[in-house]
């Protein structure tokens, strides 16, 4: 072993979790180290994830409000054409924006990033071996994990990303599909299958369970499935995939539905089942790291793991697998090592899926609150009776609140509807201050603007709503 070099913080994965955990370790001043093995920075997000997908989600939507929408406002965009080389290679450039600006972050936070695949070994010695195959030795007082997760292969299914993508040969497409099997109605399948099929290609999305977004509210639920039909989406729920023959051409998937088998054939399929922690790098048996049933790392609400100063953040501790959730650990750890008493709360984490349109949520449904046992009350807004959608001419959806049924407290807020992404902010503030749904009713929102929904809806949940 060589004579490790020794750093405060020890962070393994530059994703989200791990380049978030290390500035503000830095910014605390401590000495901070971050191993990554990949030959960027950002990790699955900013590379293959969130960045990149929400940069085609944005063309595509472009693309399809000129084909569909620019002539109701007196807009001629006759010829509308896709481009996708350059649709491509914009995104290309937008992820490297972001990865280079996590490196000046690194940079103006003297945070060292040791570039290589990090193996952690007993007292918080983690061995780097470089790409050219170059073995150095780091120590840190605490060590950080951030690995991650990947995405979950079908046995008889395996990604080539050339007929049979995981997200990332989906988001690298040289043609439009003609046709694009979604295998999971979650997020990201979800997503990925809007871009597609914005861009022109026939997209089915086949779904085991009995809808679509699995775990969201039943009204949302409900709604989406009605507007991405609507849209074109070709949603087969019930649908079981047992098997598949992967061509030169395409590929045939055999499912069962009804009892019954049925095939679909296509020329790409996107295998979009879920995603599991990836523990590359940590012997979590050797190192005597326990891990949960789904080979999650254990970790409390301050990020400890159950090895003496380890902690680990993001998706490889399961949970919401979310960028900005892997973030706010990361923030969580380092404050903890520098002694401060913080906790993650993981009920005012949000969750949002970037469809058009947008649908956000957090905390709990009403199904959850139902069972749980707890007095509660709703109120719903929709945004056809907000001028601003009006405007806009995006009108479809709704605000949703579920409240306690006595202090008013918010248990849950679940929406759909125009950049709900964003208005979902205000109310993850209430919840975090324990606020009621009157605070948000009593606060002057601005008008016009979408916000006024989130005002009514939260009106309509202490029966006083005021434009409906
Ligand atoms: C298509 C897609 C779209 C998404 N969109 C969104 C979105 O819009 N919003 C959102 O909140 N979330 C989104 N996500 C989820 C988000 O990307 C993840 O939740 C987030 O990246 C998790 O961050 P992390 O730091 O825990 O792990 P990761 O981002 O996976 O980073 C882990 C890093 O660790 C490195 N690593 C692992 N092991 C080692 C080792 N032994 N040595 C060295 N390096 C190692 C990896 O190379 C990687 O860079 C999306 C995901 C996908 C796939």
């Amino acid at each position: 072993m060589t004579t490790p070099q020794t750093f405060d913080v020890l962070v393994l994965g530059g994703g989200p979790g791990g380049y978030v955990a290390s500035i503000r370790a830095a910014q605390l001043g401590f000495s901070v180290a971050c191993v990554e093995a990949d030959a960027t920075l950002g990790g699955t997000c900013v590379n293959v994830g969130c960045i990149p997908s929400k940069a085609l989600l944005s063309s595509s939507e472009h693309f399809e409000w000129l084909r569909l929408h620019a002539a109701e406002h007196g807009i001629a965009a006759d010829n509308v054409r896709v481009d996708l080389a350059t649709m491509q290679a914009r995104k290309t450039d937008v992820v490297l924006q972001n990865t280079k600006g996590v490196e000046f972050l690194f940079k103006k936070n003297k945070i060292t990033w040791a570039k290589g695949f990090g193996t952690l070994l007993p007292n918080n010695v983690m061995e780097v071996r470089a790409h050219d195959g170059t073995v150095t030795h780091l120590q840190g007082t605490h060590v950080i994990l951030a690995t991650g997760s990947v995405p979950i292969q079908l046995p008889f299914l395996p990604f080539d990303e050339r007929r049979v993508h995981s997200n990332v040969g989906a988001l690298q497409l040289a043609e439009v599909p003609e046709h694009l099997i979604v295998i999971g109605g979650g997020v990201i399948g979800l997503e990925l299958g809007s871009v597609w099929r914005r861009l022109g290609a026939k997209v089915t999305v086949v779904e085991f369970a009995p809808t679509i977004l699995v775990g969201n509210d039943d009204d949302i639920v409900r709604e989406a499935d009605k507007i991405f039909r609507k849209q074109g989406l070709d949603i087969q729920l019930g649908t079981r995939v047992i098997g598949a023959d992967v061509r030169e051409d395409g590929v045939t998937v055999h499912c069962v539905q009804n009892e019954q088998t049925v095939s679909f054939d296509a020329d790409h399929v996107l295998v979009s089942v879920g995603r599991k922690p990836t523990l590359h790098g940590i012997d979590a048996a050797t190192l005597g790291l326990a891990l949960g049933a789904r080979g999650e790392i254990l970790v409390d609400d301050q990020q400890r793991t159950n090895l003496p100063n380890v902690y680990a953040i993001g998706d490889v501790t399961g949970g919401k697998l979310l960028a900005h959730k892997a973030e706010e650990e990361g923030v969580i750890a380092a404050e903890v090592i520098a002694g401060k008493p913080v906790h993650m709360h993981q009920h005012t984490v949000p969750g949002i899926v970037y469809t058009w349109p947008e649908i956000a949520t957090v905390g709990s449904t009403e199904a959850e609150v139902k069972a749980s046992g707890r007095a509660y009350r709703t109120g719903k807004f929709p945004f056809s009776a907000n001028g601003r959608a009006r405007t806009m001419g995006e009108t479809s959806g709704f605000v949703k609140f579920v409240v306690d049924a006595e202090s008013d407290e918010i248990l849950g807020c679940h929406m759909i509807g125009p950049n709900v992404g964003d208005l979902m902010a205000e109310v993850v503030l209430a919840m975090e201050y324990r606020g009621s749904a009157e605070d948000i009713a009593i606060t002057v929102h601005s008008h016009p603007t979408l916000s006024e929904t989130t005002k009514e809806a939260a009106l309509a949940a202490i029966g006083r709503v005021l434009h409906m």
